[in-house]
């Protein structure tokens, strides 16, 4: 059959999501066509987004992504939002398969009062704003305070306050927290008792990590290490068993001033283990609040099953349940967590599960029109997507752009004027 011949697939979301699901199909099936929407001008989500600025060797991937993208049988069309330009039944009629792999665009809210004071912002946009993020560059946090409170202990906790304490200069090259130059840790060896004895059992790389804090926590540091944290003009620390009550407001009432925090202790034992309350209170000043809780999907259209409590699409292992060649793949259909690998092999998982259902003719047969189809509703809409060669053009923008005043790339962030430098 035709279907057999071309099967139309579409992707939603160019993320690392996206583009390994679309190179998993365009390899393991000689031809199918993947298209890949996205509501972004540019491609690759958090990897251009999310990732820290002092993390290129993560931004690599991007290379793996391009060759995807320059297959003759793969086309990226952004600009295109997909639930409001066109919907998930409109993209279902016109492709064979409909991947969505649109990631984790919200946050986690904090729900305590005071949340709201200026000053307070969440980890998501604060990242979204060091990265260019258009929709967060007017974010413009106030940096002038003292001391900010990082609520988290996460991956993008620790690069939000190793962002914070890193001077620009520094900001091309890696380094970790412990090394970073003009800061000192401030580590409570209370806090720490007791892991010694615990670290044997906890799996690898968290092994590292124990003991890397355990160091700096409790070992007198080296003659060259101790003049340098005595000369540190900055400082960070880790607070253990903590828990957000209130953001205090300033005199005035304007903006945040500090946070209330509860205090906690743990009671139960392995997976049962819970903080409770102690009832004691303690009262941080600060002048900036980041809450580094987590992100979280959206529903991206009401005819898609969405998990609320969960923030996930319902899924068996990456087929949307009840909707037969619908698929979901990345942080939509596992939650949040996970680095790039994780998140390579989940999508690599959709990408079988969907070419196992296209051999087994679980999905429609008989042609479909793909791009074509939509591409004419879109322009009845007056939606102009944006190409990859676009992108390249951008790309080549912003790298000479970089070069002017000494860096990899310095980031176009007005999407009119990304569209007025494509000729639009
Ligand atoms: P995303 O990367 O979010 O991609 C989703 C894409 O879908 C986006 O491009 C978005 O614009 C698009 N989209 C959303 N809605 C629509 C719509 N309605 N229509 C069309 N398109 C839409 N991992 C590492 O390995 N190393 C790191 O150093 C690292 N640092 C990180 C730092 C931060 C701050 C964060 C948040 C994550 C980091 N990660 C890191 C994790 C990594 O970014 C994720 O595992 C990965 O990006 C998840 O991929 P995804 O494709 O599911 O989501």
């Amino acid at each position: 059959s035709t279907q057999e011949q071309t099967p139309q697939i579409c992707v939603v979301g160019s993320g690392p999501a996206g583009f390994y699901t679309a190179q998993h199909l365009l390899k393991h099936h000689s031809r199918a066509h993947v298209d890949i929407y996205e509501k972004q001008l540019v491609p690759f989500g958090l990897v251009r987004f999310g990732v820290a600025p002092d993390h290129p060797e993560v931004k690599n991937v991007i290379n793996t992504f391009t060759r995807t993208a320059h297959s003759d049988r793969c086309a990226f069309h952004g600009n295109v939002v997909v639930g409001r330009d066109v919907t998930v039944q409109e993209l279902r009629d016109a492709y064979h398969a409909v991947v969505l792999s649109y990631g984790a665009e919200d946050h986690q809210a904090l729900e305590i009062p005071g949340e709201e004071l200026p000053g307070v912002f969440s980890a998501r946009a604060f990242v979204g704003w060091y990265n260019g993020l258009p929709e967060n560059r007017e974010l413009a946090p106030d940096l002038s305070c003292d001391t900010a409170v990082v609520l988290g202990q996460g991956n993008v906790a620790l690069d939000v306050a190793r962002i914070l304490l890193t001077p620009p200069e520094h900001l091309e090259e890696l380094r970790e927290m412990i090394q970073l130059p003009g800061t000192r840790p401030i580590l409570d060896p209370a806090d720490f008792l007791g892991l010694q004895d615990r670290i044997k059992e906890v799996p690898r790389p968290r092994k590292r990590l124990m003991e890397l804090l355990l160091r700096a926590a409790t070992e007198k540091p080296g003659v060259a290490e101790a003049a340098r944290w005595a000369s540190a003009p900055r400082a960070w620390g880790l607070r253990f068993l903590r828990s957000p009550q209130q953001v205090l407001p300033s005199p005035d009432g304007r903006r945040a001033a500090g946070i209330r925090l509860a205090v906690t202790r743990l009671e139960g034992v392995g997976e049962a283990t819970r903080a409770v309350a102690t009832g004691d209170v303690e009262d941080l000043p600060c002048g900036l609040v980041l809450s580094s809780i987590g992100y979280k999907s959206r529903p991206i259209d009401p005819s898609v099953p969405f998990d609320p409590k969960l923030g996930v699409i319902p899924n068996m292992e990456g087929r949307v349940v009840d909707m037969p060649g619908l698929y979901c793949s990345g942080w939509v259909k596992r939650g949040p967590t996970g680095v790039i690998t994780t998140t390579m092999t989940d999508s690599f998982v959709t990408g079988q599960i969907l070419l196992q259902d296209l051999k087994a003719g679980l999905l429609p047969s008989g042609p479909r029109p793909g791009y074509a189809a939509v591409r004419a509703l879109l322009s009845s809409r007056g939606v102009w997507p944006v190409s990859f060669s676009d992108w390249e053009k951008l790309d080549a923008e912003e790298v000479s752009r970089g070069q002017g005043v000494g860096k990899p790339r310095e980031k176009l962030l007005d999407p009119q004027e990304m569209l007025r430098l494509l000729g639009r």
